[in-house]
């Protein structure tokens, strides 16, 4: 069965839409691979978040155990 011919909507190239071709289905493989390259830039911005939000948590706990020691004395 021949797989769907479909046009990049990035660099207009003919490309072949196979049914386990990764990103959007309007992007040529290679255009698709380029895309799928950026989400490291997210994920790394998500490990600075979720380190943040770990400081955030912490200085949280500190301010609570403060509070329990100010209670106690
Ligand atoms: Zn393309």
């Amino acid at each position: 069965m021949p797989f769907p011919i479909k046009i990049c909507a990035v660099c207009s190239e003919e490309f072949e839409l196979k049914p386990d071709k990764p990103g959007f289905a309007n992007r040529c493989p290679a255009c698709s691979e380029a895309e799928t390259a950026e989400p490291a830039t997210s994920s790394r911005m998500d490990t600075f978040e979720r380190r943040h939000e770990k400081e955030a948590n912490e200085a949280r706990r500190q301010a609570m155990r403060d509070l329990l020691y100010r209670k106690d004395s």
